[in-house]
């Protein structure tokens, strides 16, 4: 049975773990990749990282309005911006808002788990899902370049405590 890698999200863990990891991997990434990690992107990276659940952009922005720095909007969404393009967070288009990627670089296609009770997200990394689905579209002669899967359901936890029932 594939239980090893269960997501962090879907587990009680150390989350200051997750926070530690993802923005070492980040540093990492940028560095080898040359790109500039300033402070206000690795902070929004950071915010994002504050839980499992996903931020719009706005929350985002009152996040950093709490904290007295109230940048403009574009400031927010260029960090963004970065985040995507070099992997460090997803966009999760059901619920336009953002996460922070579990395996920065090492995966193109997301698969995110998504619990309708609590809003945690948890990201998939296995590849057999997109492979066989590359398959089968390769037989009806389609190219797939990009596949986003959302999954809606209920986490162990809220699965645990019988919301279901209320
Ligand atoms: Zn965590
Ligand atoms: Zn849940």
């Amino acid at each position: 049975m594939p239980t090893a890698r269960k997501p962090a999200a879907l587990r009680a863990h150390d989350h200051e773990r997750c926070i530690e990891d993802a923005l070492a991997a980040a540093s990492e990434l940028c560095r080898t990749q040359g790109a500039r990690l300033t402070p206000m992107r690795r902070r929004v990276l950071e915010i994002l990282w504050q839980s499992h659940k996903p931020l719009g952009a706005y929350a985002v922005l009152d996040i950093l309005a709490a904290e007295g720095r109230r940048p403009m909007p574009p400031t927010v969404y260029r960090a963004l911006d970065f985040l995507l393009a070099h992997g460090l967070a997803h966009r999760i288009p059901s619920l336009n808002a953002f996460i922070g990627c579990s395996a920065p670089g090492a995966h193109r296609d997301g698969q995110y788990l998504i619990c309708r009770n609590c809003g945690t997200v948890a990201e998939l990394t296995d590849t057999g899902l997109a492979t066989e689905l590359g398959r089968t579209a390769h037989g009806h002669g389609f190219a797939i370049e990009s596949v986003l899967t959302e999954a809606v359901g209920l986490c162990p936890a809220c699965a645990g405590t019988g919301v279901d029932a209320a």
